[in-house]
C-alpha cells in the first residue's frame, strides 16, 4: 500500500539536505509519490531539480495568485513553457485567484492576467492545470470556461466552497484533493463535500507546510501527514485504508498521466 501527496511545498529556505530528509521521511511513512506544487518563478527551479534526481517526485510549474504582485509576461510565459519540457513537471500551477487577503494581496486584475495568461498556456500545451481558488469561485469558474476546453484536466486543490460550487466543477474533467483540512473540528462543511466526490474524482494532499492535520495542528506539516488524512477520509467515506490509497494513488498517476 503506497499513497500520493499530490500537493506539497518546500518550506521556506528549504536546503537540498532538508528536502532530502522530508522525502526520506515520507517514503518511510509510505507516501513514495509526491507533486512539489510550484508557486513562484524563485521556488520552480528547485522543485525542478528535485524531481529531476528523485524517483516519485514530480512537480507543477506555475505563479500562485498571491505571488502575482511582480507578474510579467515577458518574463513568466517563456520560463514556464520551457520548464514545461522538463520530464519530471507534470502540471501547471498552482495557479488561480485569492480573495483571502484584502488589503496586502496582489490587485485582482494582476491575479487575472496571470491566471488567464497560464490557463492559456496550459490550452497551448495540453498541460494539465492544478487551481487555487480561495473565496474567488465565480470568477474563477469563469476564466477556466472562458480560456480551456471542456474536457481539459483540472485539479482543484484544497475545495472548501459548498455542494453548489462542487457540482459546477463536477461537470467539467476535475479531480478534487482534500488535505489536514477533513481533521479540523470546525471543518464540518469540508467534510460535507468530501462525502460527496465520487471516487474516480478523489486525490490525497497535504499543502504542506502548511494545514497539519489534527493531532499535528501547530507544528509544520510535511507529507508524511499523509496516512493520518487518509486515515480520516476512509472513515468518512467508508471504505478502507488500502482501498482508499489504491484508488487516489490511481486516480493521481491517471491525472498526471504519470505511467509505471
Ligand atoms: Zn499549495
Amino acid at each position: 500500500m503506497t499513497y500520493f501527496d499530490t500537493h506539497t511545498h518546500l518550506p521556506d529556505d528549504c536546503t537540498d539536505e532538508q528536502a532530502e530528509a522530508l522525502i526520506d521521511e515520507a517514503t518511510k511513512a509510505q507516501v513514495t509519490e509526491l507533486l512539489l506544487a510550484g508557486t513562484s518563478l524563485r521556488d520552480c527551479p528547485q522543485n525542478l531539480n528535485i524531481a529531476a534526481s528523485h524517483e516519485g517526485v514530480f512537480t507543477s510549474v506555475g505563479i500562485h495568485p498571491l505571488e502575482a504582485q511582480d507578474y510579467d509576461a515577458e518574463v513568466a510565459i517563456p520560463k514556464l513553457r520551457e520548464w514545461l519540457s522538463a520530464p519530471h513537471v507534470v502540471a501547471i500551477g498552482e495557479v488561480g485567484l485569492d480573495n483571502h487577503y484584502e488589503d496586502s494581496a496582489p490587485p485582482p486584475a494582476l491575479q487575472e492576467q496571470a491566471f488567464r495568461d497560464q490557463l492559456r498556456l496550459a490550452a497551448e500545451t495540453n498541460t494539465p492545470v492544478v487551481i487555487h481558488s480561495r473565496e474567488a469561485f465565480d470568477r474563477c469558474y469563469e476564466l477556466v470556461r472562458e480560456n480551456l476546453p471542456a474536457d481539459h484536466p483540472l485539479q482543484v486543490h484544497s475545495f472548501a466552497d459548498g455542494p453548489e460550487e462542487l457540482d459546477k466543477w463536477l461537470k467539467l474533467n476535475t479531480i478534487f484533493s482534500y488535505n489536514g483540512m477533513v481533521t479540523f473540528k470546525k471543518a464540518e462543511n469540508i467534510r460535507e463535500t468530501l462525502r460527496l466526490v465520487p471516487f474516480d474524482r478523489l486525490v490525497l494532499e497535504t499543502d504542506a507546510p502548511y494545514l497539519a492535520p489534527v493531532p499535528f495542528r501547530g507544528q509544520p506539516n510535511a507529507s508524511k501527514h499523509i496516512p493520518v488524512i487518509a486515515r480520516r477520509i476512509a472513515e468518512e467515506r467508508q471504505l478502507s485504508l488500502e482501498e482508499l490509497a489504491r484508488l487516489t494513488t490511481a486516480n493521481a498517476r491517471r491525472f498526471f498521466r504519470i505511467e509505471i
